[in-house]
């Protein structure tokens, strides 16, 4: 006989920063509310910590406010009573950012304390069905569940930018994305992302070319010069901003003044968020260590746009390196490899966001942006009225803004969102819902 399957309030789908952010929050509220999270990596939080490792991050680029928990300085506490202040990074003219490993055990820290790993479901969401209550029946990789109400917190989507030169190599170029097997990253593992002192013991003459002028190759070109001569190819300067934005887009009055103000879904929301992204910047925490390795000759930066890229045929000499790149102002370089350093494709097209809105009826704008309410962040259906599908990160910055992505957009969602969530599935509630079901 078939068992009735497994039934939520809230289904989070994503076990990223933003999906425990706001399963963290949800169990915070109420522990009675009956909470899970979908992922299908074997941890919470493992799509980011992979992540930061592969491309050699050791500190954070937000500051130490920034985190999973719920009191602003409690991961400063947390370092005070484990003795580990000094993990707290002090930053010019911007306050003490955490090292990753810092970060992550707060992480787990908070993880365990919300018994938030009890609440992973190891698995993909493939698609969700309207019920008639208004509710979903979400489908996924191992099993139906029921969902009163569901969080789509699935970042950038996991689709990596790869450009048009790379399309005409073959399938075994010497040519990666650094986030394509995070797992298995080029970095070694005692390198990626811990603290210790670069040694150059392993160093060798291989020669990387590291594509894309933004933190993420400004860190991987670091973290691999100490192993490798490195050329870190950007087809613009670097530019240098200590944050993804300017701190008032940290303020949701703000983000209502200058962004509520043109209407949902517009054109005109996309720009502004464009214009006040830096995006591709690099913060100056990192000036220091390029410059060194940029004055030791391990590293230099080459600014160009690729024409086309080949590899070595069979007459060539065995000793020549396996990959050319050719810029459009005629230089070529020679390397052994190239990692991709080109970031994530628009989530706005991703195919799983299409299928929710065909399979759902909802409601998209400008870019296929979702069309979501400016203080619940739910999904609206095509009618104008709002699902109990919400909404968090890189999806939601038609709405959040330009900081959607990052940590403190984690923040500015989950209280619009776990406020809208409680008052839906808060038995006693006397609050109207704006819910209606779509077939
Ligand atoms: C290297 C790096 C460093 C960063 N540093 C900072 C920083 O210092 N400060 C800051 O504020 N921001 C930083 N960011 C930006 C941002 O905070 C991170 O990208 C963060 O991981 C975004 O969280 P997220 O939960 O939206 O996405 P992710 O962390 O990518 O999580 C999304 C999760 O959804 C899952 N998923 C996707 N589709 C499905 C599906 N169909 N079913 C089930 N699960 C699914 C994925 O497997 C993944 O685990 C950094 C980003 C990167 C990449």
């Amino acid at each position: 006989m078939r068992t009735q399957p497994p039934s939520y309030d809230c289904l989070v789908i994503g076990g990223g920063i933003h999906g425990t952010y706001i399963a963290r929050e949800l169990t915070q509220r109420d522990s009675g509310t009956r909470i899970g999270i979908v992922d299908p990596n074997p941890r919470l939080l493992d799509s980011f910590r992979t992540k930061a490792r592969a491309c050699g991050m050791t500190a954070l680029r937000s500051s130490f406010v920034n985190h999973l928990g719920g009191e602003p300085f409690q991961l400063e506490h947390f370092a005070g009573g484990e003795d580990r202040e000094d993990e707290l990074v002090p930053t010019v003219d911007y306050p003490e950012r955490p090292t990753l490993s810092l970060f992550l055990d707060h992480a787990e820290h908070v993880i365990e304390r919300s018994g938030l790993s009890e609440k992973h479901i190891q698995a993909t969401v493939k698609c969700i069905q309207p019920r008639q209550d208004g509710g979903f029946t979400v489908e996924t990789t191992d099993d139906d569940l029921q969902a009163a109400t569901c969080v789509l917190a699935i970042g950038h989507g996991g689709r990596y930018t790869y450009p048009e030169w790379t399309t005409t190599l073959p399938a075994d170029a010497p040519v990666s994305h650094v986030w394509e097997d995070e797992k298995n990253g080029i970095l070694p593992e005692t390198d990626a992302g811990s603290d210790d002192d670069a040694t150059d013991e392993h160093a060798t003459d291989d020669h990387t070319i590291v594509v894309g002028g933004g933190i993420t190759g400004v860190q991987l070109a670091c973290a691999l010069a100490t192993d490798h001569l490195v050329t870190l190819l950007t087809r613009h300067p670097l530019t240098w901003e200590t944050a993804e934005a300017d701190p008032p887009w940290l303020n949701w009055s703000h983000i209502e003044s200058e962004l509520h103000c043109h209407p949902p879904g517009s054109a005109e929301r996309l720009s502004v968020v464009d214009d006040a992204r830096y995006d591709a910047s690099v913060p100056p925490a990192l000036y220091e260590p390029l410059r060194e390795h940029i004055d030791e000759g391990r590293l230099e930066i080459e600014q160009g746009t690729v024409e086309s890229a080949t590899t070595t045929d069979d007459d060539s000499n065995a000793d020549d390196p396996p990959l050319s790149i050719t810029l459009e102002r005629g230089r070529t370089l020679h390397a052994e490899r190239a990692v991709l350093a080109t970031g994530f494709e628009n989530i706005f097209d991703h195919p799983f966001v299409d299928q929710l809105e065909t399979d759902l009826g909802l409601a998209r704008g400008a870019d296929g942006m979702p069309l979501l309410g400016d203080e619940t962040l739910a999904w609206e259906y095509a009618d104008g009225s709002e699902s109990r599908l919400f909404v968090t990160g890189a999806l939601a910055r038609g709405t959040v803004g330009p900081y959607a992505p990052n940590i403190p957009g984690a923040r500015r969602a989950s209280e619009r969102i776990c406020e809208a969530i409680t008052r839906l599935v808060t038995p006693q509630s006397t609050a109207p819902t704006s819910v209606s079901v779509q077939q």
